[in-house]
């Protein structure tokens, strides 16, 4: 693939990821996942949840609030330094980052604020402002009174709300260090150049993970999560050449960190981009927030007497990025391989998800739409439906129909045909494999099970 495009056009036309509000023409940079979408999404953050809550006994969940207290975003340092460089084109009025138009000439940004860069309108050649710092918060305000007082932010990121919840969780949870805690949750940033489908939007959803520590061990740690988090991406089917680590130069790391990862994806058109990151937080964090809190966040670690303020390795993943990265690897087009005449097609689309992640996984397609068999089906699909999605189609010829599916990445489609009333048997088709297979009905269920390797 050379371009985003194939998959932005599935997307829409098979009900993944729409463009939000688009009967008023579309609110830019912000997306709605469809019928298909959302169970691929959240199938993408159970996958997540499982690898970094259920199979560990040494991270905890949470679901903290996105609006929290404003001192947060003080003592966190977004308020002060939470801003990207931004240049306005004087002729066009089209904004820039100018940090990604010195980057794109192969010149290292280093500017001052409220200098000018070296650089024209790459759209226009226009003359381009003084460049002017732009925080990414986005404000609102709490309550019925305006002004201020009751001016608070979207979080523009989720682990804070670890942070804040750091002594009730190991409190409650009887905790020791090394201990980590996972949220899955929205994040707003008022991004000045969104673009390229969801990589990169205004509003996104994270996936973090916070792991304190005592700091002798950070180095060590470190290096156990990249290669837990980069195996997690391995596992669920991403190709191997389309992943790579890359370090943050020491110019480059945000304000709170002390090292940094990112773990990048060949985002088709844009190249290799940031998926993921594992970041060493250091005591930064917690030590902020003592400090505007007043609360002691220290660890006293009871049996060498030890205390310390722990630091934090950070694993960051983008749900969007990942929902984009996993559809952009499983896209395959593939000479015509469904059969009957009226069917066929140059090139097919087969969506070779992960059976684990894929939306629907099992279709059920009667060979006829005769009463007996839609009623057959309808009971079988009854059975099969309390364990996983399914899906019911009856228009089309089967071919079309296995086609529909492979495009969507079911893994497995259950014909029923006018022998499976004599036989009591079906058949089970496999998308990657296309074998088929008669399967005795009552024993589908446990046959799927099997198949689809249910968590
Ligand atoms: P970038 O350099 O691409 O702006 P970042 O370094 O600011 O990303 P982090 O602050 O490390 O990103 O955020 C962690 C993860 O959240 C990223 O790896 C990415 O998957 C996701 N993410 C960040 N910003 C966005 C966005 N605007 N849209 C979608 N996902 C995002």
């Amino acid at each position: 693939m050379e371009s985003l495009d194939p998959i932005v056009s599935l997307a829409k036309r098979r009900g993944f990821i729409f463009q939000s509000s688009e009967i008023y023409g579309g609110l830019s940079s912000c997306y709605d996942y469809g019928p298909l979408g959302v169970e691929l999404k959240n199938n993408v953050k159970r996958a997540w949840w499982k690898a970094m809550v259920q199979d560990r006994d040494d991270v905890v969940g949470l679901d903290s609030s996105i609006l929290m207290h404003p001192t947060t975003w003080e003592a966190s340092g977004h308020l002060a330094g939470f801003t990207d460089p931004l240049v306005d084109c004087k002729k066009c009025k089209k904004r820039w980052r100018a940090d990604h138009l010195l980057e794109s000439k192969g010149i290292k940004p280093d500017f001052r604020p409220d200098q000018p860069i070296e650089a024209v309108c790459p759209d226009c050649g226009g003359e381009l402002t003084d460049v002017r710092k732009f925080n990414l918060m986005f404000k609102t305000q709490m309550g019925v009174i305006e002004g201020e007082g009751s001016e608070i932010y979207l979080r523009p990121e989720t682990c804070q709300g670890i942070y804040l919840n750091f002594l009730n969780i190991m409190q409650s949870s009887r905790k020791k260090l090394p201990f980590g805690v996972a949220q899955i949750g929205k994040a707003f940033r008022n991004e000045i150049t969104p673009g390229n489908f969801t990589f990169r939007t205004r509003e996104f959803e994270q996936m973090e993970q916070q792991y304190f520590i005592n700091p002798k061990d950070a180095k060590k740690t470190f290096e156990e999560w990249k290669e837990v988090r980069m195996r997690w991406y391995l596992d669920y089917g991403i190709k191997k050449d389309n992943l790579r680590f890359r370090e943050h130069a020491k110019d480059e790391l945000a304000h709170y960190a002390k090292e940094a990862w990112d773990i990048e994806f060949n985002y088709p058109g844009l190249g290799f981009k940031e998926l993921a990151g594992i970041h060493n937080r250091g005591d930064w964090d917690l030590s902020q927030h003592e400090k505007f809190s007043g609360q002691n966040l220290k660890y006293k670690d009871l049996e060498t007497n030890e205390e310390y303020t722990p630091y934090i390795i950070e694993t960051s993943d983008g749900a969007d990025r990942a929902t984009l990265a996993f559809l952009l690897n499983a896209y395959e087009e593939v000479e015509t391989r469904s059969g009957d005449e009226d069917s066929k097609h140059e090139k097919e689309v087969v969506l070779r998800l992960d059976k684990r992640l894929a939306p629907i996984k099992v279709a059920f397609l009667p060979l006829s739409k005769k009463e007996p068999l839609q009623k057959l089906t309808s009971e079988i699909q009854a059975e099969v439906r309390k364990n996983c999605m399914t899906q019911y189609d009856e228009t089309g010829s089967i071919g079309k129909r296995y086609r529909r599916q492979d495009e969507i990445g079911t893994p497995y489609c259950v014909t029923v045909d006018f022998e499976s009333l004599e036989d009591k048997k079906v058949t089970v088709r496999d998308r990657d494999t296309m074998k088929q297979e008669r399967v005795v009905i009552a024993e589908l269920g446990d046959y799927l099970d099997e198949k689809l390797e249910k968590a």
